[in-house]
């Protein structure tokens, strides 16, 4: 059920009846100027008939029906076809529909009363146009209409020479069309406005969808991050390493070039753990991560935890020699570092160290990514076997063309 004024049909809440009243006039814009040039048309052909029916009134009749009426309702068709259609569009359509009834009133009562049910007729046709073709609001051709009735008696009894009886076989058949017609009207008028509602909520009902699916797509691109990042150091996770190394391998291959990775493992690191807790432990790796960041950069790059204390470095385009330098510098950065822990007892600070196993080779159809991690851990390997806190370059002799395949 609609929230209106069940007479007029308005809106209770103003700013909605405008809104509608805004909508609606656009929506009947070019059907009612339409309408009102094709009824004009007709109105002056009728003519005809004043000629063919009353060759000795058609002076009078014609002076109304041109002179009188098809004037003024041009103007007003002019009128309405410019701007004045959006500020005074209704009250001119129910002017213009006045203007009609009028001039068919005061026909009605220049012929003779006899001949008055052809003229009623047009009342009715006025009446039918008005509620329905023209797309009127209700209550403005609701009342241009009836206002025409009441002038087509009033006329007729003080001027016309029509019957009681003439008039009353007349107003049974306009009050007939007229009830007709503000059905028609009236149900017209009110799906529009059950139709305008519908199409706010349905505006409103996207908008929030368009919202929600904002978020949810907010939400998601949260939920990817997470699954590619390690929680604890904000790095590349195992996940996302392995992703990475895939994507890297396959460009290497295209672009043959070398491929180098770092495997990273903190030296006697339960030692740190035993002594100073699991909390001094997270805080020493969070550490650590920041320097291997800054070692890793360039783009391309990635700088992962793949659990633990073991990290790994991914370096596109770069030979074993450089990846060395580089995991030399990390190391000598890291065993340069103090990693304080402030809530430890008398402050202490621990000094970690780290091993690094080191490989690059050039992919190709005969190598599989996994083997360069083979190499890189078993240089990890030897280079905590000889003693830990140095770095282990793997450099292989050439593989044969098949041995891997
Ligand atoms: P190595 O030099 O041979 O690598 O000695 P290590 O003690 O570092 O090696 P090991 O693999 O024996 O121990 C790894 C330790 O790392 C065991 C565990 O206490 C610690 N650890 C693993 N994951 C975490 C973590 O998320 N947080 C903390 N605080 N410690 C961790
Ligand atoms: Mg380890
Ligand atoms: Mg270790």
């Amino acid at each position: 059920m609609l929230d209106i004024n069940l007479i007029t049909l308005s809106f209770q809440e103003p700013r909605l009846e405008r809104s509608f009243r805004a909508s609606y006039g656009r929506r009947f814009h070019s059907q009612t100027l339409l309408a009102m040039a094709l009824a004009l048309l007709l109105f002056c052909l009728f003519g005809l008939l004043d000629w063919l029916l009353y060759p000795d009134l058609v002076q009078q009749l014609w002076t109304i029906r041109y002179i009188f009426t098809c004037l003024p309702l041009l103007g007003i068709l002019l009128l309405l076809s410019g701007r004045y259609y959006w500020r005074y569009g209704e009250p001119l359509m129910a002017l213009a529909l006045l203007i009609g009834n009028l001039a068919v009133v005061a026909m009605t009562v220049v012929i003779p009363a006899e001949m008055n049910d052809v003229y009623v007729a047009g009342l009715m046709l006025i009446a039918l146009f008005g509620y329905t073709v023209a797309r009127m609001r209700f209550i403005w051709a609701t009342l241009s209409t009836w206002a025409g009735l009441l002038a087509y008696n009033v006329a007729n009894i003080l001027w016309g020479d029509a019957s009681n009886w003439d008039l009353i076989a007349g107003n049974f058949f306009c009050v007939t069309t007229n009830i007709m017609g503000m059905v028609a009207s009236y149900s017209m008028e009110y799906d529009s406005r059950r139709g305008f509602i519908l199409q706010q909520q349905l505006r409103r009902e996207r908008q929030r969808l368009g919202l929600l699916n904002r978020e949810l797509q907010e939400v998601n691109r949260q939920l990817e991050k997470q699954a590619l990042t390690d929680e604890l150091t904000g790095l590349a996770n195992r996940r996302s390493f392995f992703e990475r190394l895939q994507e890297e391998w396959r460009r290497a291959q295209r672009k043959q070039e070398a491929l180098a990775v770092i495997m990273i493992d903190v030296d006697h690191f339960k030692a740190v753990n035993d002594r100073f807790g699991h909390q001094a432990g997270d805080l020493c790796l969070q550490q650590l991560a920041q320097v291997m960041r800054e070692h890793g950069r360039r783009a391309g790059e990635t700088v992962a935890r793949l659990g633990g204390e073991e990290f790994a470095m991914l370096l596109p385009a770069t030979d074993v020699n450089r990846a060395c330098e580089i995991a030399e510098d990390l190391r000598r950065d890291i065993a340069g570092l103090d990693v304080s822990l402030p809530h430890s007892p008398g402050k202490l600070a621990v000094h970690p160290t780290v091993s690094c196993g080191v490989a690059s080779l050039v992919p190709d159809e005969y190598l599989a990514p996994e083997y360069l991690l083979f190499l890189a851990d078993q240089a990890l390997y030897e280079a905590k076997d000889a003693g830990r806190n140095r770095v282990g370059c793997s450099r292989p002799p050439p593989l044969e063309k098949g041995q891997l395949a």
